[in-house]
């Protein structure tokens, strides 16, 4: 579904992708992995593409597309959606515009028919379900004055309703409580653990790969792929710290 091969991406002429390669198949669930500054939120912007980050090798397919010749939005379209590490206030739009807006247009591009106000709410609310959130808050400006870990939640719902074919979620673990932990990986787990469907989900921690359990696991360090294992590598990071493991 995803193959990444020998990617080479810098930002403001800093090299920080170093030839990285990885294959992910449909139906599989790959945990990144590595320490603050790896590369790992640039790799997820390079696949979002974010403007500001250069690709200076390699390349990306995405079923078979050239990934990196796509607009953003061509990206949102073809099934590709990017959970933030830092999820953006939108102060003036609300939850329920902004993905109304975003599921339509994703939807146009598809050839589909709008989803009506009515069959998008009662898909909003099957979502926002799903990761416990209060329909009150959908209808609340985007992020805005929302807690970190509401944030992340916010992001899967959003997640949800569009339905994407692959996600790749930066640290939506980071700022959650122990019971939200819990929702948003059952919650991942509900919208994109299916045959036809992949994750990249990055992370720093083993907790929750207890609740959305990896196919593989990669150490990205220095902005290449320097290990990879099954999810035991999870558990042997955690205890022995990546210096040791991944040197
Ligand atoms: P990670 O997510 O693994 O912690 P990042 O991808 O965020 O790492 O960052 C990788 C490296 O790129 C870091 O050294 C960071 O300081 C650097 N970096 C990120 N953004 C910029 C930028 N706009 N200009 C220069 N360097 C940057
Ligand atoms: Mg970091
Ligand atoms: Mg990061």
């Amino acid at each position: 579904m995803l193959v990444i091969d020998n990617l080479h991406a810098e930002i403001d002429g800093k090299k920080i992708l170093n030839g990285l390669t990885l294959t992910v198949n449909a139906g599989e669930v790959h945990a990144i992995m590595g320490p603050n500054g790896a590369g790992k939120s640039t790799l997820a912007y390079v696949l979002g593409g974010r403007p500001g980050y250069e690709v200076t090798g390699g390349s990306v397919t995405f079923n078979g597309q050239d990934l990196l010749a796509m607009e953003p939005h061509e990206r949102a379209a073809a099934g590709f959606f990017l959970g933030f590490q830092y999820p953006v206030e939108i102060p003036g739009v609300s939850n329920v515009q902004f993905l109304r807006e975003a599921l339509n247009s994703q939807r146009k591009s598809r050839g589909e028919e709008p989803l009506s106000g009515g069959d998008f709410l009662k898909l909003a609310r099957e979502k926002a379900g799903l990761l416990k959130m209060d329909m009150e808050m959908l209808k609340r400006p985007v992020n805005v004055g929302f807690s970190g870990g509401e944030k992340k939640r916010n992001e899967m719902v959003q997640m949800g309703i569009l339905d994407p074919r692959f996600a790749v979620l930066d640290e939506t673990d980071s700022g959650l409580d122990i019971d939200a932990l819990r929702i948003v990986g059952e919650g991942i787990n509900a919208i994109m653990r299916k045959p036809e469907k992949a994750v990249l989900l990055i992370t720093h921690y083993q907790r929750l790969l207890d609740y959305v359990r990896p196919d593989h696991v990669h150490v990205l360090a220095k902005g290449r792929i320097v290990k990879s294992g099954g999810p035991e590598l999870a558990l042997e990071l955690e205890s022995e710290g990546y210096e040791a493991v991944a040197a």
